[in-house]
């Protein structure tokens, strides 16, 4: 190939995402508790949509998402006007770097924040800006010092993965009030609706022109297999994005499954409650094997080892008995595990296999 070819300056500087790991050689008994996955599947009435949608497979799907947008918008108490649907939260994300950053600019981050973000800002062009946290937690006082008159836009997952730990609303607001004219704040909701009565900052987003949510069908709703997110911002900021968008993003597959997942609540509080109950106990296991973690408010837990040669060990042990943990170590992270919260048979499982571990210690 001619060495002429060549792709925009950065993109070859990109790491390629490391998604969370699904099999172990020779082992058939796996539990899968590396991706954040609902460990029920999504719920009965959205597998129903997905089967009804393959008779209008011939047709295009709607471009402006009226329906799923009005459905959202009832569930959640929003302005269907100020909700943009896309392929993933990663979309809007993506959509974000694609309007508001490129070469000069910078994209705010912290040391244990989600890898899209560092990804989505190098793709355009722009600089990721890596701020510290305070003990596995986002730090405003450092994201505001590391904001510049270049910042364009700062991103904080809340709760945060992998931490698993949240930002107060009036720490957000707060974050949002000192931040520079020019800059939009991102709060990822990706885990929003495992904290019980929270609105993943929609209050937030209403009452100011600076801040954007994302939202995504693939942690509490199980639809990561189907890629479906959605954002909710100032009308401004969704016309730009707009303009951006696909016409055609969206299936009409993943359009009426997601209405059927959003219109049934029931399920979504079903599964925010389960998850709830045996993350505690999780937590509990742990600690009694000597091995710690911060109050987890998402669907995993950050088991904190000795050091990284400890986290790599049981990581291993972990594995040769089936079980698959994430490793952590590109989120600054080296010697933790991340642990999502599975059913109650794999809790007990991982659990159980950790005890051995520390036992033979
Ligand atoms: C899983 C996750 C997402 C979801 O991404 P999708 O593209 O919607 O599947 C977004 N943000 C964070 C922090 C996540 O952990």
């Amino acid at each position: 190939m001619s060495d002429m070819i060549r792709p925009q300056p950065g993109i070859l500087d990109i790491a390629l995402y490391e998604a969370g790991q699904s099999h172990v050689e020779g082992v058939t008994d796996i539990v899968k508790l590396s991706s954040n996955e609902n460990p029920f599947g999504p719920s009965d009435r959205a597998i129903d949509a997905f089967r009804r949608t393959a008779h209008t497979l011939h047709r295009y799907p709607s471009t402006d998402h009226a329906s799923l947008r009005r459905a959202i918008a009832e569930v959640h108490g929003l302005e269907a006007d100020r909700i943009i649907c896309g392929v993933g939260s990663d979309e809007i994300i993506t959509f974000l770097c694609q309007a508001y950053a490129g070469p000069g600019d910078e994209v705010l981050f912290t040391e244990h924040g989600f890898s899209m973000y560092r990804i989505s800002a190098m793709a355009v062009g722009a600089t990721p800006v890596e701020v510290r946290e305070t003990e596995r937690v986002a730090d405003v006082d450092a994201l505001l010092a590391g904001c510049t008159e270049r910042t364009k836009l700062v991103f904080i997952a809340n709760p945060n993965n992998p931490t698993g730990t949240m930002l107060a609303g009036n720490e957000i607001a707060r974050l949002a009030d000192g931040l520079p004219p020019q800059a939009i704040l991102v709060l990822d909701g990706a885990y929003a609706e495992y904290v019980d009565g929270f609105d993943g900052g929609a209050a937030l987003v209403k009452a100011r022109e600076n801040i954007v949510m994302t939202r995504t069908f693939s942690k509490i709703y199980g639809l990561g297999g189907l890629r479906i997110g959605w954002g909710y911002a100032p009308r401004t900021i969704i016309d730009v994005l707009n303009r951006i968008r696909g016409p055609f993003n969206l299936s009409t597959t993943q359009l009426e499954v997601a209405e059927a997942a959003v219109r049934d609540q029931a399920y979504v509080a079903k599964c925010r409650a389960e998850n709830a109950r045996l993350r505690v106990w999780l937590a509990e296991a742990l600690a009694e094997h000597g091995v710690p973690s911060d109050t987890s408010m998402a669907n995993f837990v950050l088991a904190r080892l000795h050091d990284a040669a400890e986290a790599e060990a049981c990581d291993a042990h972990l594995k040769a008995q089936g079980i698959i943990v994430r490793r952590v170590g590109s989120y600054n992270l080296p010697h933790c595990l991340r642990i999502t919260v599975g059913d109650e048979a794999s809790c007990r499982r991982v659990a159980h296999a950790i005890g051995q571990f520390k036992g033979r210690r």
